[in-house]
């Protein structure tokens, strides 16, 4: 990319789009374009192909999708199936159609199979079963992958597609229905020190190990491999480090600095025991993330701050 070509960034008010956004503008990257989702519907196509007609993007990083936690991907999979589907199929071929010259899919771990060894590979895409929870969305995601593939293949074009690990940072979901783990610690701890409450619960045992990547750490990761990798296979986007529960409640109860005890409810699930991206082909490409756990959660807890605890 050059600094005055022309960006798409889909989804650049989410968790992933809105640090693509940041990152190429810090960069210098000056020509963006996004539309709010009241203004261009991805999943209506005949919206995508007049916004890809009138503005002719040359890059698109496709960080639009339809998302939740488990709750929701569990009662809603038609809507995850549909939604996602619709919205990746008009983006690929609108900008097949259009001549963008490279396109970035985002993916997710989810897409290895439930009982993958871990870390978890590239190419152990569709060796197993998925875990059935979030089923429909792997799938879309899938399809996704499969799409660029294919278009590479028969169109020649330049697609790329990146599985990034479990993403946390500015525009996260902190609703605790909803949430993956740690924007729920950051709201429950904030919320008992707040409140003086004596003690936060953490689901589970606290064994599950789990990596975190912060956001601004996969959109550097992202517009890196825009520049530098051109290819059919995936790129994992991860740290290459796991930390238990336990030992992430005590780093989120740090950065708020809450001072009461942490209990475990072991009625809750656990989950997977592990989940961990190999950075192997990451790394090797010439790309390690740089934001440690630490700095990360004190500038998410920062944002949270601003922007959902706007009582604080
Ligand atoms: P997963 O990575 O798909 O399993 O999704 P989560 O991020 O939701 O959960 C990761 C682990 O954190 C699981 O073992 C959960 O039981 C545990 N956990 C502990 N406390 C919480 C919480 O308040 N919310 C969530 N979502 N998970 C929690």
């Amino acid at each position: 990319m050059e600094l005055d070509s022309k960006i798409y960034v889909a989804g650049h008010r989410g968790l992933v789009g809105s640090a693509i956004v940041r990152n190429l503008q810090a960069k210098g990257y000056f020509n963006l374009v996004f539309r709010t989702s009241r203004e261009l519907d991805l999943t209506k196509r005949y919206q995508v192909d007049e916004f890809f007609r009138q503005e002719k993007p040359e890059y698109v990083f496709l960080a639009a999708a339809k998302v939740g936690g488990i709750v929701a991907n569990n009662d809603y999979p038609a809507d995850f199936i549909r939604d996602n589907l619709m919205i990746q199929t008009n983006v690929i071929d609108a900008s097949h159609q259009n001549n963008v010259k490279k396109l970035l899919f985002l993916g997710s771990t989810c897409i290895y199979p439930k009982l993958t060894p871990q870390p978890m590979r590239e190419d152990s895409l569709l060796t197993g079963e998925l875990e059935p929870t979030n089923e429909s969305y792997a799938i879309a995601k899938i399809a996704g992958i499969k799409m660029c593939q294919a278009y590479n293949r028969q169109y020649g074009t330049n697609y790329i597609s990146v599985m990034p690990t479990n993403l946390y940072g500015p525009n996260d979901n902190f609703d605790l229905e909803s949430s993956h783990v740690l924007p729920a610690l950051i709201r429950k701890f904030h919320e008992a020190k707040k409140n003086s409450v004596p003690s936060v619960e953490v689901w589970g045992t606290g064994e599950p190990r789990r990596e975190f990547l912060y956001s601004d750490d996969l959109a550097d990761a992202a517009v890196y491999l825009m520049n530098h990798y051109s290819g059919n296979e995936l790129v994992n986007i991860g740290v290459g480090k796991d930390i238990s529960i336990k030992e992430l409640a005590q780093k989120v109860k740090e950065t708020v600095g809450y001072t009461g005890t942490v209990e475990f409810n072991t009625a809750k699930p656990d989950g997977a025991p592990r989940k961990l991206v190999d950075v192997t082909k990451l790394n090797s490409l010439g790309w390690e993330a740089k934001i440690p756990l630490e700095e990360g959660l004190t500038l998410a807890y920062a944002w949270f701050l601003k922007n959902i605890d706007k009582a604080n």
